[in-house]
């Protein structure tokens, strides 16, 4: 099979052995002689799947699962920016806005409450994490987003908010790098960027936090509801499901998250380096180095014609999803975990050949 290099930012890139399987589950199911697709979601069959995945997942964070549930929902990362606030603003919420994500998660936020931008890096066109952030003590909670995909900044240590639970939506990043998941109280990430397909979004939440959600809601938008059920509230998204857990079967197989995030700084890095040795012709977007992510790197041309020749001349090497998002423009180079080092290293020597003939 001829693979093309995948940067694309989201539906991305999967390890190869986990869409051989999902192929192969796709057709006979566990040798059940039926598909993935075909079977109950109640069946024990498919239980495993779901269970396993609950618990490879707890086990990679290092969460125990006495403390903490796994949710397989629908909707998007973007219905957790509705259910969070749903579910946990009563009084007021603190957010962290560091980008187009961050952005929607507020306004979303803001039609059920108070919401109070604690931090923004906006007024410097979200290019850096912003530090020293005063939380107050009385918040519901506060919400940060991990990885700002468009902008490409990163949070790379986890705030502290006291007794005050944290809520992230780690779509962009989630098991990319190494977290202190134990301060979190509410982890959700769209599954389409690091860990699956789309039509799954995976919520850990601290079970005990759950207990204290509002109880004014439709159950299906109650994180208790489906934490009650072991996520099989409703029929949960089976084959995307099925997707996650061989994901996470792969993580575990490439040595955990320690491997996984000394593999995607090196990665990171290559691309870095050919940036930070062009800085007049690869213009970084991200202003404080420390706050680059290592999944989006950002970077724009000296002028948008050079940007579209890039892509061209870079799809014409079957190097494809490099275009910036539609909103920022530039370029955007996505090394989510499955992206091979290969890849990366291609693009490294594009990006000085490129260089050299276009300076
Ligand atoms: C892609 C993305 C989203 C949107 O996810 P949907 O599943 O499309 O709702 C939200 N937050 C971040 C950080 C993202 O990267």
């Amino acid at each position: 099979m001829a693979r093309a290099h995948n940067f694309f930012p989201g539906p991305a890139v999967l390890p190869v052995p986990v869409l051989e399987a999902t192929r192969d589950a796709v057709m006979d199911f566990n040798g059940i002689g039926v598909s993935i697709m075909e079977i109950s979601h109640r069946d024990k069959a498919f239980e495993q799947v779901i269970t396993e995945a609950q618990n490879d997942m707890l086990a990679i964070m290092g969460l125990s699962p006495d403390e903490y549930a796994v949710l397989f929902l629908g909707g998007g990362a973007s219905m957790q920016f509705a259910m969070v606030p749903l579910n946990f603003l009563q009084k007021k919420a603190e957010y962290v806005n560091t980008g187009e994500w961050a952005t929607k998660a507020i306004k979303e936020a803001k039609v059920i409450g108070e919401v109070v931008e604690v931090a923004s890096s906006k007024d410097s066109k979200f290019s850096f994490i912003p530090k020293n952030i005063q939380f107050s003590p009385d918040a519901d909670y506060v919400h940060i987003t991990t990885n700002n995909t468009i902008y490409g900044t990163e949070w790379k240590t986890d705030p502290d908010t006291g007794n005050v639970p944290l809520v992230a939506d780690m779509s962009s990043d989630i098991l990319g790098i190494k977290r202190d998941f134990k301060k979190y109280s509410l982890i959700y990430a769209g599954a389409q960027k690091n860990l699956g397909p789309a039509g799954v979004t995976v919520v850990v939440i601290k079970k005990a936090w759950a207990e204290k959600a509002k109880q004014n809601l439709p159950n299906i938008l109650k994180y208790k509801a489906h934490i009650d059920a072991g996520s099989l509230y409703n029929t949960p998204p089976v084959l995307p499901v099925f997707v996650v857990r061989q994901t996470l079967k792969w993580i575990i197989a490439q040595g955990g998250l320690d491997a996984i995030q000394k593999q995607n700084e090196k990665k990171a890095q290559i691309i870095y380096d050919v940036i930070d040795a062009h800085p007049d012709f690869y213009r970084g977007t991200v202003t404080v180095k420390e706050d680059r992510s290592l999944m989006n790197i950002t970077f724009v041309l000296p002028t948008p014609e050079l940007e579209d020749k890039f892509a061209a001349e870079a799809k014409a090497r079957k190097m494809l999803g490099l275009k910036g998002h539609r909103t920022v423009g530039g370029m955007r180079a996505s090394l989510y975990n499955a992206c091979p080092i290969e890849s990366v290293e291609l693009l490294a020597s594009f990006m000085e050949d490129f260089y050299k003939a276009n300076k």
